[in-house]
């Protein structure tokens, strides 16, 4: 499984980084965490098979996670009319504006719903066809009294945990990682001390650990200094699992 790292910023793009988007790559096809990015032109600028594109999670419906995503189902509706995926949305509330908006944008065509499927993420296994992804709340959005996602992937052996946004000073990661170890942990760091995620993983069983959604920028420096392995990867960047 190759994950390709499309946004790592925080809640506000830089000048090189797009927020939140992650494309893990697997023999089954792409799976696309998140759309917070311009996904669909970095699609296009990686040249990459558009027909491969199976699945898109989003873990929240906070704009950095999200504002990538109709321009990704517009121009699969109208033009790119080969692709045919599962949208899988934290909340239903969502979908009737989505839908209204699609069929504004996409002009002239009724939304292919065949193709381009909407579902509503509950807690457990979504898919299991090859790539099992499971969805594990967090406590991100709690005081709004609204969902939040990570979400774990397996194929072949291989597990990936994407933490999503977690809980305001709390760094809530799943009880799981605990006890059963993933390759690569990709965990977000902008809402809670960076001494706060570095005690919570000293109790994370992962064979590395990707920090993304890094901010204030200064953790850096501190996530580094107190655990060097930590990776750190920027927009553009691979990691293979
Ligand atoms: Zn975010
Ligand atoms: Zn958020």
């Amino acid at each position: 499984m190759d994950l390709h790292f499309l946004g790592t910023s925080h809640g506000v793009p830089s000048a090189d980084r797009y927020c939140q988007s992650i494309l893990a790559q697997t023999a089954q096809g792409g799976i696309l965490i998140d759309a917070g990015a311009p996904v669909m032109d970095l699609l296009l600028r990686m040249d990459y098979p558009l027909t491969s594109l199976r699945t898109v999670l989003l873990t929240h419906l906070h704009g950095d996670h999200t504002n990538g995503l109709l321009s990704l189902m517009d121009l699969s509706a109208w033009y790119f009319q080969t692709m045919s995926y599962d949208v899988w949305l934290p909340e239903e509330q969502i979908l009737a504006p989505l839908e209204k908006l699609l069929s504004i944008v996409v002009d002239d065509t009724s939304y292919p719903t065949d193709r381009i499927r909407t579902h509503i993420v509950s807690e457990g296994v979504l898919q299991d066809d090859g790539v099992r992804i499971t969805a594990f709340p967090t406590g991100h959005m709690r005081r709004h009294d609204r969902p939040a996602y990570g979400y774990l992937l397996e194929e072949d052996g291989k597990r990936v945990y994407i933490s999503g946004d977690l809980a305001g000073g709390e760094a809530d990661l799943p009880a799981f990682l605990t006890q059963e170890p993933v390759d690569l942990l990709v965990c977000e760091c902008a809402h809670f001390p960076a001494q706060v995620l570095l005690e919570r993983l000293e109790h994370v069983h992962a064979a590395r650990i990707a920090v993304v959604h890094v901010y204030p920028l200064e953790k850096y420096d501190v996530l580094h200094a107190a655990r060097p392995e930590l990776l750190f990867p920027a927009d553009g960047d691979v990691i293979r699992v």
